[in-house]
């Protein structure tokens, strides 16, 4: 019987795969690093071999594990690190170089230029995103201007590019496609018609014959090829969904309805709110992505990030060595009443929206002889909560509505004191479920639906389990001065470095 589906989930430094099955639990999984490469400061790539090679010995060993006949696996599900880009040789499946990884500064510059030529408002209001070298576009044509030949090439249909999702796609069935979570990170497409934006290519130069074909998140793409080296057994298999990894976990952590976010609490934060069906633009330096189409209709997500997040519990063990260990944070602080005055922002990089401040630096506010390092511990952890809290706040005034419920995943959300404080400023209830692999099920939930593995997300969601909820238990006016003496400790880390 066809009762499972695989996920593949290729990450920034790692390639996994994991088998679920009908009720969503995880069976078995595959796990391979992804080698970096650094070829000069700010510059990072990825070779797509190693892409490739990573991800398909992750699938295989999942596969091998799980022990399962290929007959019973209904589909495979692709979800993957956004933004990065590939560009390789149709005849052959080369690259003609390494990709070019997400997190590369190369194209600033290009930006730059891009923004002078006044293109910026357009690039806005057409992709949802800000001009940026963070996304695909300049990426591929950065490619085609550096390899010798490439852009002539290009223009001659020799090559394909895509971002992470259409490189495996293609390569497992010979399919070109992108889906439209992952096209709407390209700031070359228009999230509002679901199409390549001719404008917008021919500013940032990429070829419009060389890109995917945008596809909706739920379909069956095209069948995994015979003879693929290491799953031969799974030729034949349809690789029916895809989505980017912070759309994935917004599915997969259910946020189905508007008003609905989820926060990943990892290194830094990525916090995504479904918006429904308005593409809305912030007024406040969020970004627009499309978060999946479904059934026919398209569900758009506002998306900030908190730049360092988990980082500062790194920092409190690595560079203070106030702790041992990341859990030490939690019991330190609870080992005081309150927060003694003390606050901490950890604008190490800056801070993102709503502050957007570069030049913010991180800052330790309202110290006392009495102050402790429970105090310092507890003011980092309070610090990541009031900074998603400002996130959302944003959201909430683009969304003009109040959000709904928080879903939280990633290493930092199993500090129960941080969750119980984030309930705590945000006023709704947060969810922590169990089974924590929110952006690989998202990606398994969206294949499976296109093979009629399950009937609708909610027979899929509404089989999981979860493993905390905090409410608010703090009075409404003691939050609401805590955000205002934390807005004024934020005031005084803006604009620090000249
Ligand atoms: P990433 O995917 O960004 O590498 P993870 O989701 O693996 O991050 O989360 C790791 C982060 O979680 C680390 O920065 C670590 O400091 C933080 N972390 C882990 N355990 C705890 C804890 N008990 N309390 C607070 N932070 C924690």
């Amino acid at each position: 019987m066809r009762q499972y589906v695989i996920a593949l989930d290729q990450g920034t430094t790692s390639s996994r795969a994991i088998l679920f099955d009908r009720t969503g639990a995880i069976v078995s999984q595959g796990q391979y690093p992804l080698p970096q490469h650094y070829p000069q400061p700010g510059w990072v790539e990825h070779d797509p071999m190693d892409i490739l090679r990573t991800q398909l010995m992750a699938l295989a060993e999942a596969y091998e594990k799980a022990a399962v006949p290929p007959g019973d696996i209904a589909a495979l599900g692709v979800t993957n690190q956004r933004e990065t880009a590939v560009v390789w040789e149709k005849d052959t499946g080369r690259p003609v170089m390494n990709a070019i990884v997400w997190q590369c500064r190369r194209t600033a510059e290009e930006c730059r230029r891009l923004e002078k030529s006044g293109i910026g408002d357009y690039v806005r209001q057409t992709t949802g995103l800000l001009l940026d070298a963070y996304f695909t576009g300049t990426k591929i044509a950065w490619i085609l201007d550096h390899v010798p030949g490439a852009r002539a090439r290009a223009e001659r249909g020799e090559l394909l590019c895509g971002t992470v999702d259409s490189w495996l796609i293609w390569n497992l069935t010979g399919a070109h496609v992108s889906d439209y979570s992952n096209c709407s990170r390209t700031m070359l497409f228009d999230i509002d018609r679901l199409q390549w934006d001719e404008t917008l290519c021919r500013a940032l130069r990429v070829p419009m014959n060389i890109l995917p074909r945008p596809v909706p998140n739920s379909q069956v793409y095209g069948k995994v090829k015979p003879g693929i080296r290491g799953i031969e057994a799974l030729a034949g298999i349809p690789v029916a969904g895809a989505a980017g990894d912070q759309q994935a976990a917004l599915f997969g952590q259910g946020c189905l309805a508007p008003g609905q976010a989820k926060n990943t609490y990892g290194t830094g934060c990525f916090t995504l709110m479904n918006t429904g069906e308005q593409s809305l633009r912030s007024e406040n330096g969020l970004l627009t992505s499309v978060a999946w189409q479904l059934g026919g209709r398209t569900s758009y997500a506002l998306e900030g990030s908190v730049f360092n997040a988990g980082s500062t519990i790194q920092w409190l063990r690595d560079e203070l060595q106030l702790i041992g260990a990341a859990h030490e944070t939690d019991l330190l602080a609870e080992s005081v009443p309150d927060n003694g005055g003390v606050y901490l922002v950890s604008a190490f990089t800056g801070l993102g929206a709503p502050h957007w401040d570069m030049y913010a630096r991180g800052a330790i506010l309202g110290l006392t002889r009495g102050a402790t390092k429970a105090h310092i511990a507890r003011a980092a952890l309070e610090g990541i909560a009031y900074q998603v809290a400002d996130l959302v706040s944003t959201m909430e005034k683009d969304l003009q509505r109040p959000l709904d419920s928080l879903w939280v995943d990633g290493g930092a959300s199993v500090s129960d004191f941080m969750m119980q404080f984030q309930a705590d400023l945000l006023r709704c209830s947060i969810y922590r479920p169990a089974m924590v692999e929110t952006t690989a099920a998202g990606a398994a939930y969206l294949a499976g639906l296109a093979v009629g593995l399950w009937d609708s997300p909610e027979e899929i969601l509404g089989s999981r389990r979860l493993e905390s909820v905090f409410a608010p238990r703090m009075p409404l006016e003691q939050a609401q001065e805590y955000r205002r003496q934390w807005h004024r400790a934020v005031s005084r880390a803006l604009k620090w470095e000249a």
